[in-house]
């Protein structure tokens, strides 16, 4: 059996003070809210396996700009969670598939590439 991440928790070491609260999932990543005293944000991060742990790894610091993210604003996170989750179409922000760049109902036909 996998060793989920809990829903919440409260941070160890560096983020000693900080409280963990899991606000969404999704096959690939995780959207925390992290909270101190006087402080919010909120961490986007892949769905990363650790072998040796069998477990789901939680970004250390040195995972932030690699496939960790931190925000102050929830809605870039949450932007950000739909970039790793799916793609996201250019012309107009919804979800839809990896292998194209556009959903192809927001634009018109003269803008497309064929
Ligand atoms: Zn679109």
């Amino acid at each position: 059996m996998m060793k989920e991440l809990r829903e919440s928790f409260e941070g160890k070491g560096e983020m000693k003070g900080f409280i963990f609260t899991q606000l969404q999932k999704t096959d690939k990543c995780y959207l925390y809210e992290v909270k101190t005293e006087g402080h919010i944000g909120y961490e986007v991060f892949q769905h990363k396996i650790n072998t040796h742990f069998n477990c789901i790894s939680y970004p250390s610091s040195k995972a932030f700009g690699v496939w960790a993210w931190y925000f102050r604003d929830k809605n870039k996170a949450i932007t950000k969670l739909k970039e790793i989750t799916g793609h996201i179409c250019k012309g107009c922000g919804s979800q839809i598939s990896y292998d194209v760049e556009y959903c192809g109902e927001c634009i018109c036909e003269d803008d497309m590439d064929i």
